[in-house]
């Protein structure tokens, strides 16, 4: 098999590398099925235009949770552009101590967005629930029923117990290498998470790997250690995540 053949980065920020427009085309040309989020909707546009005829390489639309503070004037910019888009991210929540001061305000944009998503119907969705997955998981509940979204955690950190409610939500979870790394998320993917439900994500340029930033290339290594949790081969694993992509993208509103 092909190094890069049936990889998925299905959480990473292109445009936080410097060389933004070459990391898009080397994803690209890897043919890594890659979801590049942003953080910002200001940022969106761009990121359109760059993966305007990328095969592999899509953009979603995001307003990150811990930029909520300075940037919560941003929503209308993100309502008026989610009708481009069926890929939402990076949202959620942020609940770590330096982010507390705004979680009022980061729930009540979220629950706008997830309203805004659930009226559109057929988006999908990379989310962020740093020490507030019970809270993510209550809102997916409220504002997104399954049939009209589909929420992917990304780095979930939570509890067993939030992953089996998550799971039972029918979230999908986007694993990267900190979390295969973490003596408590082990566990908690192994005997809560079902593989039907996992894709893979390098998080990049924020996860580390040998002391340097990663790429979307990196995320062959992470499939080989999700492998290895579930004793199963390399091989097995990829086609395993290829076919819980194509469950993802196949929503029963899906527009195109
Ligand atoms: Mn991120």
């Amino acid at each position: 098999m092909e190094a890069s053949a049936n990889l998925i980065d299905f959480h990473c920020h292109l445009d936080l590398f410097p060389d933004f427009e070459e990391m898009v085309a080397a994803t690209e040309a890897a043919g890594i099925k890659t979801l590049t989020v942003t953080t910002t909707p200001r940022a969106f546009p761009r990121n359109l235009e760059i993966t305007k005829k990328t095969q592999h390489v899509r953009a979603a639309l995001g307003l990150h949770p811990q930029l909520i503070k300075e940037r919560a004037s941003e929503f209308t910019l993100f309502s008026d552009l989610l009708s481009q888009t069926r890929y939402v991210g990076e949202v959620g929540l942020d609940a770590s101590p330096v982010h507390y001061g705004s979680f009022g305000q980061q729930q009540k944009i979220f629950r706008k967005i997830l309203q805004l998503c659930a009226e559109a119907g057929g988006k999908i969705l990379s989310i962020h629930s740093v020490r507030s997955a019970t809270k993510v998981i209550d809102l997916l509940e409220s504002e997104l029923p399954a049939e009209r979204g589909r929420a992917v955690l990304h780095w979930f950190s939570g509890s067993a117990s939030e992953a089996v409610r998550a799971v039972a939500a029918g979230c999908y979870f986007s694993v990267n290498g900190e979390m295969l790394r973490s003596e408590r998320m082990r566990p908690v993917l192994l005997a809560r998470i079902p593989r039907e439900r996992l894709l893979t994500e390098t998080d990049a340029p924020f996860v580390e790997q040998n002391g340097r930033k990663t790429c979307p290339q990196d995320v062959g290594r992470v499939v080989a250690e999700l492998a290895k949790l579930f004793r199963c081969t390399e091989t097995e694993m990829r086609i395993a995540l290829m076919a819980n992509l194509r469950d993802l993208l196949r929503l029963p509103t899906e527009s195109t």
